[in-house]
């Protein structure tokens, strides 16, 4: 063991001791090329083939500047409820590192291109506003390997294909007080960039990072503790886990007598514990100052209202939606937002057959059952929202039962036809021809003499029987709600 710190607070702790979290994540634009050059943003091609003079930092190279990212970072900046600056200015952050050729990154320090944002989060009380202090925009490093090739004892090997990629910053406020509060803000944060089409936040290609500053002090006190920053955080679950583990580690510290430092630590997934990267003392002099090979970005009003106009609704207005205008539960409401491709789906089904509740029990029920199977995205679903909603308003015009709409779906779903298609192909339809029907229950009456006398001496719960025996012998083409009426008349 290499650690005598606990791996969680107790709870006797947290009553006297509060944490204090503040993010910083980065989410990689998806625009087609980079940031101030043409190269192609992409992930995974062979290394250094997507590089030219200007990302790889050759003198006398200019950047020019994406549009596009421009308009992603605004874009990120609306949904994050920020004020666009009018004017925001790109300065040099001058560090020296293998994966940086020009010897500083591009970014923007005291006028970024957004400011006073928040994101709304769930939390046990209730919801909660976290502040987001900034979003700026910058250029992103290439990427070093230290490990894994045949001579990594020797070498460091550094692919500079995503030098130049485009990257939105966004600082929180230190507003969030546990990991669980930190998990449910990302979370909220990287489905509000999905669903504004800035990032596909995939962690597993490092479209969304994220670096964790965390503080403990006594429950009660006016000022925050000395702050710790947590790097190398590339899974939601080591989010979380690094937190917890800090926190106790910081407690811990406290109790017994210590000082926090500030310090720049790194967590460890394989040990489930952080440990000291460097010291206050021995952080970056960056030596700010403007960019002076770009012009200030002007972001005139035409252009941003063009661009709000253009922002589909966030997940959680999406999720009051869908409950106060469509009576759905809460727990439906936040399956049916969890990517703005099942919402849209979802809205295309109520659209095309006005039930909302049915159309969420249909969706999260067995159309996602189907879905799981194979594990298919909705993007992918075989059988678009028109002729699910359309399946739904068979059953609605009861030309359909519920159950032989279930035996059709699947049928949907492999062979890609409509619901009528497939009725018409099968003789699969409810029965509404009375006279049928009538007849079959009269059979039905006739066959079970004992419960047609239970009924009628007084014993109604038999009526569900019958309806039981008449749905079998109809193979639940019949409508229940006219096999009750009808029996009840003959009985
Ligand atoms: P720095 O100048 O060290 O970069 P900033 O003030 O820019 O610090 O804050 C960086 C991040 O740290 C922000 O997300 C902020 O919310 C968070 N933060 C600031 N102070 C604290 C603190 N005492 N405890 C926890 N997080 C903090
Ligand atoms: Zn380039
Ligand atoms: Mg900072």
């Amino acid at each position: 063991m290499s650690t005598a710190a606990p791996r969680l607070a107790t709870p006797e702790e947290l009553e006297l001791y509060e944490p204090v979290i503040g993010l910083e994540v980065h989410v990689q634009l998806g625009t087609r090329t980079k940031i101030f050059c043409g190269c192609p943003n992409e992930f995974g091609a062979a290394p250094n083939t997507n590089v030219c003079p200007v990302c790889l930092g050759m003198p006398g190279a200019l950047p020019v500047l994406n549009r596009a990212a421009v308009e992603l970072g605004i874009r990120a900046a609306l949904a994050l409820h920020c004020e666009v600056r009018r004017r925001s200015v790109f300065a040099r952050k001058n560090y020296f590192y293998p994966d940086l050729p020009k010897g500083y990154q591009i970014s923007q320090y005291d006028q970024p291109l957004a400011e006073h944002g928040w994101v709304e989060i769930q939390t046990p009380a209730g919801p909660k506003r976290i502040g987001v202090h900034r979003l700026h925009l910058e250029d992103d490093a290439g990427k070093s390997s230290h490990e894994g090739y045949r001579d990594s004892d020797r070498f460091s090997y550094v692919d500079l294909n995503r030098t130049g990629s485009p990257l939105a910053e966004i600082v929180s406020e230190p507003d969030l007080r546990s990991p669980d509060e930190a998990y449910e803000y990302l979370t909220e944060l990287k489905l509000a960039m999905q669903f504004a089409g800035v990032s596909n936040c995939d962690m597993e290609k490092g479209n969304l990072r994220c670096d964790a500053n965390v503080s403990v002090r006594r429950r009660g006190a006016a000022e925050f503790g000395t702050k710790v920053e947590i790097k190398n955080l590339n899974s939601f679950r080591f989010l979380r886990q690094a937190l917890y583990f800090e926190i106790a580690r910081q407690v811990a510290l406290v109790e017994s007598g210590g000082r926090v430092v500030q310090e720049t630590r790194l967590y460890d997934p394989n040990l489930d514990e952080t440990f000291s990267m460097r010291s206050k003392e021995e952080a970056h002099d960056y030596r700010y100052f403007p960019e002076p090979d770009l012009l200030p970005l002007e972001v005139g009003e035409a252009w941003l209202e063009s661009i709000r106009s253009s922002m589909p609704a966030m997940p959680a207005e999406l999720r009051r939606r869908f409950v106060s205008d469509y009576g759905l539960r809460e727990y439906d409401a936040q399956v049916l937002t969890a990517s703005r491709e099942l919402a849209d789906y979802f809205e295309g089904v109520v659209h095309a057959c006005g039930d909302a509740r049915a159309a969420a029990n249909w969706v999260t029920g067995d159309l996602a059952a189907l879905l799981n199977a194979q594990s298919l995205d909705i993007a992918l679903c075989p059988v678009p929202p028109e002729r699910l909603g359309e399946l739904i308003t068979l059953v609605q015009k009861g030309e359909l039962t519920g159950k032989l709409a279930k035996e059709i779906l699947p049928k949907m779903f492999e062979s890609r036809e409509g619901a009528r298609a497939i009725m018409e192909r099968e003789g699969l339809r409810a029965l509404s021809d009375t006279g049928e029907l009538e007849r079959i229950i009269d059979q039905v009456i006739a066959a079970n003499p004992k419960q047609l006398e239970q009924y009628r001496g007084g014993k109604t719960s038999v009526m569900q029987f019958f309806v039981g025996q008449v749905m079998k012998a109809t193979r639940g083409q019949a409508n229940p709600a006219a096999v009750s009426e009808l029996l009840r008349r003959k009985l």
